[in-house]
């Protein structure tokens, strides 16, 4: 190992930037969403079963909650614009813009060339827990999703109900496509109520026991037109072990509403970024 210069302590003092200072970032109006939220009806319910996916639809202005039942779960969040797959939710991106963690006030954000707001959380029941003695935080942009590759790397496994493998399946089944036309769109997901950091002395990705409970529930507002996708992670509260069935799975359910008509008057769903692609050609 090289050995450290005379000036490493100085080095090491300099203070850290914050790369994207959000506060430029366009702002979402969460008292108007929150009003249009009270009156809202609710169109439709999904039960994700337990080591499995389900996709559902969600019209831009309309909301989506998605609640623990049964028992503590951990849930992997797939995103793309419903009408163009090529848009997806961009989890590194999101991640440099809002921290590793997602709360209250806080976007998804999707793939270039798009980069748009695709989802709003506006509420987190979780919120609460914010930032723990080891560094751990709850709802993730930082975990990829547990998928059979990394499992077979480590262990020579072959497992098929890791919530990538489950993903694949539920987009196949919805979109009326092949597993093999459905795994390239599979993406980066919010691990929803998860509870993970980065272990201070190694770096180390870790999980612990999630402090979510049946009732719990995250709740967005879809800027545009969204196609979802919620794995109930083989992981179950992800206090042990994933990518095997030893842990205790239980459901997820994803709800739907749509607010009153009039109940969003002056909001309009983003448009896609402004850059002008011409890449300096
Ligand atoms: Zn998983």
């Amino acid at each position: 190992m090289a050995l450290p210069p005379s000036d490493a302590d100085a080095r090491r003092a300099n203070a850290p930037v914050i790369c994207y200072p959000n506060e430029g970032l366009p702002k979402p109006d969460l008292d108007l969403y929150r009003r249009a939220r009270m009156n809202a009806q609710k169109t439709d319910e999904v039960l994700v079963p337990a080591r499995d996916a389900k996709c559902f639809e969600v019209t831009a202005g309309h909301f989506f909650r998605i609640t623990s039942v049964e028992g503590p779960q951990v849930g992997d969040l797939n995103l793309w614009n419903r009408e163009d797959l090529s848009e997806r939710f961009y989890s590194g991106k999101t991640r440099a813009l809002h921290g590793t963690h997602l709360t209250t006030g806080e976007r998804m954000w999707s793939s270039f060339p798009h980069m748009r707001p695709m989802a709003t959380i506006i509420d987190d029941t979780l919120g609460w827990y914010g930032i723990d003695e080891y560094g751990g935080s709850v709802h993730d942009v930082i975990g990829t999703r547990c998928d059979p590759y990394t499992g077979n790397l480590l262990s020579g496994s072959q497992y098929h109900h890791c919530c990538h493998s489950n993903l694949t399946r539920a987009l196949a089944d919805h979109m009326g496509i092949s597993l093999a036309e459905a795994e390239p769109a599979v993406h980066d997901v919010l691990n929803v109520f998860m509870c993970t950091g980065f272990t201070r002395d190694t770096g180390q990705y870790f999980m612990k026991a999630s402090p979510v409970r049946p009732g719990d529930y995250l709740e967005f507002f879809a800027e545009i037109d969204l196609l979802g996708n919620l794995s109930a992670c083989p992981g179950g509260d992800c206090s042990s072990e994933h990518s095997s069935d030893v842990a205790a799975c239980y459901p997820l359910l994803v709800e739907v509403f749509a607010p009153d008509e009039d109940a969003l008057a002056g909001w309009e769903s983003p448009a896609r970024n402004g850059y002008d692609r011409s890449h300096g050609r």
